[in-house]
Order: C-alpha cells, then structure tokens, then sequence
C-alpha cells in the first residue's frame, strides 16, 4: 500500500501559523540586525563528518537522530540536526575568519532530527540561531545571551526565565568528567540503559536524564562549581554580573549541560511558561564553544552561539495570545453589482493592487450579501461598490466594513482618495506596532 501521509514527525504549516512563523522570523532578524549581526544561508546538508566531528560523537544526536543518506556517488551525507557545525564549517570554506572580528551571524531554516515525536518535538522542525566567533570573553558570551533574551521580549515575551552554568575549560571539564565517572560507576548498575553508554560517552549527559531514579542518584554527585578553575570561575561570574546589570533575571542550574559536545565555560536555556502550563520544552539553548572551529580544520578562534525553535515559539505566543494582531484581512474588496460591470471591477481591482492595496473581488457575479459574507470572511478593511449606474458617472461606493459608513469616491482620482482613507488608519497601525515592540 503506497503511503500517502506526511512524513512521520514532519507537519505542514499553513494559514495563521505561516505567517505567524513569517512574523517571528522577522522580529526576531530585526533584533539581531540591532546587535549588529548579519543573516547567512547556509545549505540544508553537509558531509557527515561536519556533524559527526562538529556536534560530537559523543551527543546523541549524532549517535541516534542523523538522517544520513549515501548520495548517487556513494558520498555520506546528512541533513542539518543543528546549524552550528554547518556554520562553522561556511566560515572555514569561506575563510570568514580572515575579515573582520568577530563574526556576527544569524541563520533560519528546517533542522532534521529522529527523535520520537511529541508536544513541541519534530522530526522536521525550524530553528533560528547566532554565532559570534573571534572574541572570546565573558562580555562576548553576556552580549549573546542579551541578544536571546531581547530578542523573545520583542516579540511580547514578558516571564523569560533563564537557566545558566558554567561547564568551565578543557581542564575543568576533564577532571569533572573523571570524577562523575568515578562516582556514577558505584551506581550505574540501577540506572537506565541511554546512561550506561552515557557514562562512557559523555558522563555529563547524565546530569541531565530524565528519569526519576537516576535524578534521585544525580543528586548525590559531585558539583561542577566545585571543580571550575579559577579563570572559568572568573568568566562566569564576569557573565553573570554583565546581565545581571542589563536588569535580566537568570537561575543557576548545576544540572544543565546542554546535549551538544562542543560547549565550554557559559552554557545556557531559556523557558517560558504557557498560560495553561503546557511544557513545549526549552525554546533557546545555546553557549560558549571552544574547541570547535579548530576540530573542523580551521583556525582556533572561539565563538558563542544559540538556537531557538521556532514551532516552540510559535506554540507560545499563540498560546499567549501575543499573535492576535497579525492575521490581517485585505486592504479592499471590490464588489461588482451585477454581471454587466464584471469587467471594470476587474480593472479597479487590478488599479488598487498596483497603488499597494491589497485587493479581492469574486471574479464572477455574486449576491450583494454573498459578496458581504466574502469581504467578511476575508477580513477586509473596505468595500469598493462598483455599480452600473455609478459608473455611467464614473463614481464609485467605498464603505467601512467596521463603521459601516459610506461615500462616493471618483474613480478618476481613485489613487488619491484611497491614499486619503488610508492615510489616518496607516499612522493608527504604525502606531500600534511601535507599542507593541517596547
Ligand atoms: P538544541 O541545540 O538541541 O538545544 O536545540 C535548540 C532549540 O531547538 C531547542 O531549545 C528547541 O527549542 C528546538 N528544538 C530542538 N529539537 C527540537 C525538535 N525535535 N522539535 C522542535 N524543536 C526542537
């Protein structure tokens, strides 16, 4: 039986959602334009060895959830799980690293994961991330971590709730993972099956499993703001007072370690809550990376980066009521009164489309109720009548589907009686768009 479905994980976004996801895409690449960062498109695939080297062997997105694929000239390739071993790898192809630092970049695109489907958990899902290379310092990492907050407050946000943590330098990190080994190997036997490959891959990850008992052990192990060397803790506090000035709350969580290998010294979430509570997941992980750059064959220049998901976003803000003003109708809805002035209706139309309104008409006779309906249903802003007996006189009827109010236009001077009518309502709609981003 052939299978016509979608793709197991995979959704089609269409009406409201579309443009809501349009819109967060706009908002949130305005607020990186404000930092100074500019946008690259990068290509939705990359040798394996990009992410299997860049996001680490040891993550599970590599070890589980690649879609990876020999190509026709038996070349393994696989489709993005994440931008920043892609990006990374641009700017070496690219030799971006030779100009100016750092290197400010944002990206937007599908993202591929085999994960097991769920709230707010795709196979093909849309993320929106920056990169920062070239500078390492505290102040690069808080000027990042600004960015990602500001960023969710522009599109109406107002409970970001950060989590935050520091996983400190390569020494830092190798003494920590010792002696979480040491202690997890007591215990390891009681623990779940994904932690005891965890324990010999990446014992961090451990932190952060899932279940209950294994929480219950975690507790007891060692801390990792027990083992920072001195200039990891330096640099983390450096962060912390940098954002704490900027007025941004944030929560130290011991537990975070984030999936990816590729991250040293400041890691970051952030979590917002719905209104009904409903747990889409985290919808901003990102932070500092060191090592990575170099691992891909380039130069050792550090960066800072996160990802956002954007159907988690999207979830939110719907959820939060904070999309209501952007379903916006038509500008117009030209109405031929009968079948003997189909054509001029046609031309007005095609006119008020070329003067930048957007504009409908039925394309055939309808009822004058009927053509009411439409408008309604299309949300339109104004009706334009066009009449046998008006046009005989080249006169027309707008009228104000709101206000219901109505006048006669000439259509000689339409251009400039539409801009009049508009006029008011567009400084009212700019208006309101401003309030809505402070
Ligand atoms: P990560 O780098 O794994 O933390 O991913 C960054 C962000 O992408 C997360 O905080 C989520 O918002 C989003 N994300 C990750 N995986 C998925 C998924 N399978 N479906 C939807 N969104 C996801």
């Amino acid at each position: 039986m052939p299978n016509y479905q979608p793709v197991k994980g995979t959704h089609d976004i269409y009406g409201k959602e579309a443009i809501g996801m349009r819109y967060i895409e706009a908002v949130l690449g305005a607020a990186c334009e404000l930092y100074g960062y500019k946008e690259i498109i990068v290509p939705s695939m990359e040798y394996t060895e990009v992410f299997a080297r860049g996001t680490g062997e040891g993550s599970d997105i590599v070890r589980k959830e690649m879609y990876t694929f020999l190509d026709k000239g038996d070349r393994s390739i696989t489709l993005r799980p994440e931008f920043t071993a892609g990006v990374m790898r641009a700017i070496i192809s690219n030799k971006l690293y030779a100009g100016d630092l750092p290197l400010k970049l944002y990206y937007q695109g599908p993202a591929f994961r085999y994960e097991r489907p769920q709230l707010g958990r795709y196979r093909q899902f849309h993320q929106f991330g920056v990169e920062e290379v070239g500078l390492d310092s505290s102040r690069a990492d808080a000027e990042c971590i600004c960015l990602a907050v500001s960023a969710l407050q522009m599109l109406g946000f107002e409970n970001v709730k950060l989590k935050i943590n520091s996983l400190g330098d390569n020494e830092t990190r190798a003494a920590y993972r010792e002696a979480l080994v040491k202690y997890f190997s007591e215990h390891i036997d009681e623990m779940c099956d994904d932690c005891k490959e965890r324990i010999k891959l990446n014992p961090l990850r451990i932190l952060d499993c899932k279940v209950e008992h294994d929480q219950e052990i975690a507790k007891g192990a060692p801390r990792i703001k027990d083992y920072l060397s001195e200039a990891s803790e330096k640099r983390f506090y450096e962060t912390l007072n940098i954002i704490n000035a900027m007025g941004i709350d944030y929560e130290i969580d011991e537990n975070l370690v984030r999936g990816l290998d590729y991250y040293s010294e400041v890691v970051f979430e952030i979590h917002l809550t719905s209104p009904e509570n409903k747990d889409y997941g985290a919808v901003c992980g990102g932070g500092h990376y060191g090592g990575l750059i170099k691992g891909l064959g380039g130069p050792d220049l550090a960066g800072v980066g996160f990802a956002m998901g954007l159907e988690r976003v999207y979830s939110l803000m719907e959820d939060s009521h904070l999309l209501d003003h952007i379903e916006e109708g038509v500008d117009l809805y030209v109405m031929p009164v009968g079948d003997k002035v189909l054509d001029e209706a046609f031309e007005i139309t095609m006119a008020c489309r070329s003067f930048g309104y957007s504009t409908e008409t039925p394309l055939a006779a309808l009822k004058f109720g009927a053509m009411f309906k439409k408008a309604e249903h299309l949300g339109a802003k104004y009706a334009l009548i066009v009449g046998e007996e008006e046009m005989i006189h080249g006169i027309l009827k707008i009228k104000n589907l709101q206000s219901q109010e109505q006048k006669e236009i000439s259509l000689e001077n339409l251009q400039e009686e539409l801009d009049k009518i508009f006029h008011e309502g567009h400084e009212e709609h700019h208006h309101h768009c401003h309030c809505h981003e402070e």
